[in-house]
């Protein structure tokens, strides 16, 4: 500004008055420019900007009325402690006395704010004391931080889901670590009391070997749970009929069930064909039971057991997105238990959830059962209300090749015959049931302990057996060298490998290396004697004559 300056008797009166008009407007324009820059920045601040007074907000910038969804005059009418999540209250009200009585508090801090919806925003807010009108007052920014949170919500489930499957990972290579020693365990258990039930006549004794018997069957069944659930077991897909499977496994649950629960099945297509392992089949099955059995102990009820054929067309999609239109063969278990809550429901699938007191249940059944459905290309809903009971509907992909199906064979005599088998295993207990089980049938069965002096024996007379059996995982040389090693003796001669578990050896490599079988542990003695005799049948007759006579 230009100013002149004159004196009038001694004074700048005239000019002085126009002086100060002149700077005094200039004063306000420069304040109502100054107030303009500041109600812009508050006014377009993405942060939300508040005054609270008295529990009430005073002061508020848009974005305060955006993240709570009232308008300004609504925002000051309510008492600002209504939009703070009643269980966070406490917390902003114990800060804000605190603060106001002097004590150093962290100034910046999140709580949970509820917009007009009662919507949860996680917020993060920082708080200034100041004086508005001549009180205290508190000046809070907060921003929504939710998404940010949700993120962090997300990635703390992910890695829980990490850690989760690298446990289960752990455990999959100890179950297939152990698999080997306890199935041999096993299956000598199982086979030894078998033996003492067929020659056992008295009868409070049989029953006590059945029990032994069933609960054997139940640890084969736990063992191999486990092993499915670490997919280190061997997989066998090929297409069978369900309808055999469904009936053998009800069998199984009509003989351990108890009488207050009753059991309805139907089978409405007993012809379809679907490609899977029908032991793991048996396994789905037998999970669900159990655990429809489970929700009905108390107080009993009906177990409903049905297959159907069904056609998924693409509206199906919804509620199916895994699954491909077209047939499938539906297996539905229903009971009338006690059911689920939603909030069950949502996780029943995880590994190691359970709901069941411990030693009750290991929360691996369904787990299991949704790994197994998987593998088989087919899918698993649940339908279930609290008081009422649960449906499992259980879809797996029919067969395209159902002539190629077989029955899962029925039980029969084994075959017999008159061959010289020798069968080698480190363990005494299965060497000794073999012998048991094996010279009943017909054969002349020589039995060694020691791969080593197997391989001794085999070298001296090389024509002299018609079979070998051996077992893989044996100290000193393993049955693969000792299966190797016959081989360069007498190429040709059959050999059927056992094993429990092998991550080294697969079915391929055996059979590529000359070996007629490959048989999983515990075995199956009756499949055995199937393999024996399938085996030599292919054998040509010739050689088996004039072979002279050893002591072995
Ligand atoms: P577990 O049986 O060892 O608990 P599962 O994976 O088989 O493990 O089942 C997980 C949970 O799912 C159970 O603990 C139970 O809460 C629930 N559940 C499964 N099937 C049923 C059913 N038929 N009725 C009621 N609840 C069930
Ligand atoms: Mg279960």
């Amino acid at each position: 500004m230009s100013t002149c300056i004159f004196e009038l008797d001694g004074e700048p009166a005239v000019m002085g008055t126009a002086y100060e008009t002149t700077a005094r407007k200039q004063m306000e324009e420069d304040l109502r420019r100054s107030e303009e820059k500041y109600r812009n920045v508050v006014t377009y601040a993405s942060e939300a900007i508040a005054v609270v007074q008295d529990n009430r907000m005073i002061f508020a910038n848009p974005a305060t009325c955006r993240i709570s969804g009232y308008n300004w005059e609504e925002l000051t009418e309510r008492p600002f402690s209504e939009f703070i999540h009643p269980d966070d209250l406490g917390m902003v009200i114990d800060r804000y006395l605190r603060r106001m009585a002097g004590e150093d508090m962290p100034r910046v801090y999140s709580f949970r704010f509820l917009d007009r919806q009662r919507r949860v925003h996680w917020v993060e807010m920082s708080t200034a004391l100041i004086e508005w009108d001549g009180k205290p007052a508190v000046l809070t920014f907060f921003s929504d931080i939710t998404d940010a949170k949700r993120a962090e919500e997300e990635r703390q489930r992910l890695e829980e889901l990490l850690r989760q499957s690298q446990k289960m990972e752990a455990i999959g290579t100890l179950a297939g670590g152990i698999a080997h020693d306890f199935n041999n365990l096993l299956a000598a258990i199982i086979g030894f009391t078998e033996i003492a039930r067929s020659r056992v006549k008295e009868s409070d004794a049989l029953s006590s070997l059945d029990k032994a018997l069933r609960a054997g069957e139940r640890a084969k069944a736990l063992v191999s749970q486990i092993l499915s659930f670490s997919r280190q077991k061997a997989q066998e897909f090929k297409p069978i009929k369900i309808a055999p499977v469904v009936r053998e496994a009800v069998k199984l649950l009509r003989a351990s069930l108890p009488s207050t629960i009753a059991i309805n099945v139907t089978i409405d297509a007993a012809d379809m064909v679907v490609e899977a392992d029908p032991s793991q089949i048996h396994q789905v099955l037998m999970n669900l039971c159990a655990n429809a059995a489970h929700a009905m102990r108390n107080g009993g009820g009906v177990l409903e057991i049905a297959l159907a054929q069904v056609t998924l067309g693409v509206e199906s999609a919804t509620i199916h997105p895994d699954l491909n239109p077209g047939e499938y063969l539906l297996m539905r278990v229903r009971d009338s238990g006690h059911g689920m809550t939603p909030e069950v429901m949502d996780r029943i699938f995880e590994p190691y959830f359970t709901t069941k007191p411990e030693g009750e249940g290991t929360g691996l059944g369904l787990a299991v059962i949704h790994g197994i459905i998987k593998r088989h290309g087919g899918g698993i809903t649940v339908a279930s209300e609290v008081g009422r009971g649960t449906e499992f509907c259980v879809y797996l992909p029919l067969s395209l090749c159902a002539e190629a199906a077989m029955e899962v064979k029925a039980p029969q005599a084994p075959p017999t015959g008159h061959e010289r088998i020798l069968f080698i295993d480190d363990e005494l207990d299965l060497v000794e049931i073999a012998g048991q089980i094996l010279k009943p049938l017909g054969y002349d069965v020589t039995t060694r302990t020691s791969s080593v002096e197997a391989l001794e024996l085999f070298r001296a007379k090389p024509d002299y057996f018609d079979l070998v059996i051996t077992d893989l995982t044996m100290p000193n040389m393993t049955g693969e060298t000792l299966a190797q090693r016959m081989l360069q003796i007498r190429p040709g001669i059959p050999i059927i490998l056992c094993t429990g578990f092998s991550r080294e050896l697969t079915r391929e490599k055996a059979l590529g290396l000359g070996i007629k079988e490959f048989m999983l542990k515990p075995i199956d003695y009756g499949e055995l004697a199937i393999a024996i005799r399938t085996i030599l049948d292919e054998q040509a007759p010739a050689g088996a004559t004039d072979r002279e006579e050893f002591m072995v």
